[in-house]
């Protein structure tokens, strides 16, 4: 199965992950697709919502940069421990490109996560690494960084999103999208294996 990246309002991105039991080869190649999708749009996350996968894990590059295989992270089932402080900075998503609004986040953050070997991860993060880790357990609530904005701000980008429902609308009736049932069918069987 070859992943891509589903945009708003695909309802995968609605889908609230529950944590995962096992990590296997499968899962593993399609963390590894996760990082070149990641690259190719040019992201610091992506979500496994954002790939249409019912699982909790992201990955993240802060750096942004392919090369700097250092600054990859997976982080399986992360629980945001605490947070403090508050900062307003842009954000997207590459589930709604091209969309950009300012969102307040916690400035530091205390997160623990598995890795890909199974190891725990935890410590506290500031800066723009504790806004994806924030931005991606998000995702894996099934929440967007738009059900953040002030009413105001949402107004600003509500002739955008509504370009993309829009789209997504007439994908679904050509065909080229499934229902809703046949979504929830897929995401249920593919919880089953691994949650
Ligand atoms: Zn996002």
């Amino acid at each position: 199965m070859s992943l891509h990246i589903i945009h708003y309002p695909h309802p995968t991105l609605r889908h609230v992950s529950k944590p995962l039991k096992r990590v296997d080869a499968e899962l593993k190649h399609w963390i590894d697709q996760m990082f070149e999708l990641m690259y190719e749009h040019e992201g610091v996350g992506l979500a496994a919502n954002q790939v249409d996968l019912p699982y909790r894990v992201f990955v993240c590059n802060p750096e942004g940069d392919p090369a700097n295989k250092e600054a990859e992270f997976v982080f399986i089932n992360p629980v945001i421990k605490r947070g403090s402080g508050q900062h307003e900075k842009e954000e997207g998503c590459l589930s709604i490109p091209g969309v950009y609004a300012p969102v307040v986040r916690k400035e530091k953050i205390v997160v623990q996560a598995y890795n890909l070997a199974g190891e725990e991860i935890s410590g506290e993060l500031d800066g723009l690494f504790a806004r994806i880790v924030q931005h991606e357990t998000d995702h894996l609530d099934g929440r967007l960084f738009i059900d953040r904005l002030t009413p105001t701000q949402l107004a600003d980008v509500s002739g955008e999103l509504e370009e993309f429902e829009i789209d997504f609308n007439s994908k679904r009736a050509v065909g080229e999208l499934p229902s809703d049932e046949r979504i929830a069918a897929r995401l249920a069987e593919l919880e089953r294996l691994r949650t």
